[in-house]
């Protein structure tokens, strides 16, 4: 290849191609783009036998697509055909409309975060969530940061620092993307005390622990996976008045941290933050995304005094909330406050409907797409909560020839389908897809299936 007839820089710049490119990615990125295909070019040169260079359109178009490449959206929607309500992956709780409409509000402009419009001094931006939260658990009080994993975090830095936290080794759990309880614990610097066996802890190997002066005794939700078996943990009301007795803080990590009654939606029963709180808990963490519904966010409830020092901490800043993660959360505390919570918040929404309406919308997309066969199945809830629970539900099975590849071609749409996979069939779940996307689920799953009879029969 010559690489004398190359254009320049300069005079692919001067083309009307390169002035649209400019307009919409701007001038030093498109420059780059041109600069980066040239080298290619040259870069290949030397091996391909080829005599005549790219001429500009091709050089331009090349610059074109690395452009479009460079620029396209990494975070992006998906639908979510899974059936796993509490997707950690993908990104678990959507919001509900007020949750949206308030980040909305409060991102367009300044508000009063840390502002108190009465005196119009300093405010703190922990109240805007403390009093719902109040008023909803009955905790003296309350603190929001930035998740849950946080907010032990911080309770243990600010209680246990360099002190002894006496834990069950049936609780030492691992949270999901290699991220460990214990873990989280040493961080802080707190000296973790491990008792009782894998399987089974007594009362009296926290009686033992006890003996010597220890900060806190802790207790982590089994959030992902359940115990089976020859199994025993004492209540959570023992080991608190246990500990109380020792003069002792009793901690409850509750992962998921539900405010409702989670038997109502023909689930196992879930320790509510309520419950947490009668049972003797001084403090109570959890997440804002899992069965609360609302954004990331970790949250902690209990007693003042310990709240107080908690707020001191240094490191209370370091994991502070950001105000649309408290406008999202406060609107979907008040969902509860207003016992609206099932018809609002999508999650409870989709723990909510009946696998009669399920099997409708199943039928409905059968119908749509003239293929598929409508059968029952199960609908999980993910998300660190309620392990090995499920709920009926009726999905789309879709016969296809390699299910891999379609799965693939599935996640190459706009937006990404999510489904799930059983015995080679395509497994398409209407629990947890919101009906607004049945249009763009619909059209792309026709195309991409006729575009397979094409293959097939061309
Ligand atoms: C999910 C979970 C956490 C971590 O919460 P994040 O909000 O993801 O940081 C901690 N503890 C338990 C028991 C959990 O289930």
């Amino acid at each position: 290849m010559n690489l004398r007839n190359l254009p320049s820089v300069e005079q692919l710049l001067q083309t009307r191609l390169a002035a649209e490119l400019i307009a919409s990615y701007g001038r030093p990125l498109t420059l780059q783009a041109i600069r980066s295909t040239l080298n290619e070019v040259r870069s290949h040169a030397s091996g391909t036998k080829e005599a005549t260079v790219p001429n500009r359109e091709i050089l331009l178009n090349r610059a074109g697509s690395l452009l479009y490449t460079w620029t396209a959206p990494t975070l992006l929607p998906v639908i979510n055909a899974s059936g796993v309500i509490l997707h950690t992956n993908l990104g678990r709780a959507p919001l509900s409309p007020a949750a949206i409409q308030s980040m909305d509000a409060i991102s367009r402009g300044y508000s009063n975060l840390e502002y108190d419009l009465e005196t119009g001094k300093r405010g703190s931006r922990l109240i805007h969530a403390e009093t719902l939260l109040q008023k909803l658990t009955g905790a003296e009080a309350a603190m929001v940061v930035n998740n849950n994993a946080a907010a032990i975090l911080l309770v243990l830095s600010a209680l246990a620092n360099k002190k002894r936290v006496v834990i069950s080794r049936s609780q030492l759990i691992e949270i999901g993307g290699g991220f460990r309880i214990p873990d989280v614990m040493r961080q802080s610097g707190a000296k973790l005390v491990e008792i009782g066996a894998t399987n089974r802890v007594h009362l009296s190997d926290y009686e033992e622990a006890l003996s010597e002066p220890t900060a806190l005794v802790m207790h982590a939700h089994h959030s992902n996976f359940k115990m089976i078996g020859f199994t025993e943990e004492p209540e959570q009301k023992e080991i608190a008045d246990l500990a109380h007795k020792f003069g002792v803080l009793f901690v409850d990590d509750l992962g998921s941290g539900t405010l409702l009654e989670t038997k109502r939606y023909g689930l196992a029963h879930e320790f509510t933050v309520q419950e947490s709180l009668a049972a003797g808990a001084d403090l109570v963490c959890f997440s804002g995304d899992k069965l609360l519904g609302g954004p990331q966010a970790g949250i902690i409830v209990g007693k003042a005094t310990l709240l107080a020092k908690i707020k001191k901490n240094p490191l209370a800043r370091a994991v502070r909330a950001d105000k649309l993660c408290l406008a999202a959360l406060t609107a979907t505390l008040l969902h509860y406050l207003k016992d609206e919570a099932e018809g609002e918040i999508p999650i409870w929404r989709m723990l909510s409907i009946t696998p009669k309406q399920v099997k409708a919308r199943a039928k409905y997309w059968a119908a749509e797409l003239g293929q598929g066969e409508v059968l029952e199945g199960e609908s999980t809830v993910g998300g660190g909560s309620l392990p090995g629970e499920s709920l009926p539900t009726w999905v789309l099975s879709l016969t296809v020839k390699n299910s891999d590849k379609f799965m693939e071609r599935l996640r190459q749409e706009q937006p990404p389908i999510i489904a799930r996979t059983e015995n080679g069939h395509i497994l398409l779940d209407p629990r947890t897809v919101a009906p607004e996307q049945d249009g763009a689920l619909l059209v792309n799953l026709a195309n991409i299936l006729q575009s397979q009879k094409r293959k097939r029969n061309p």
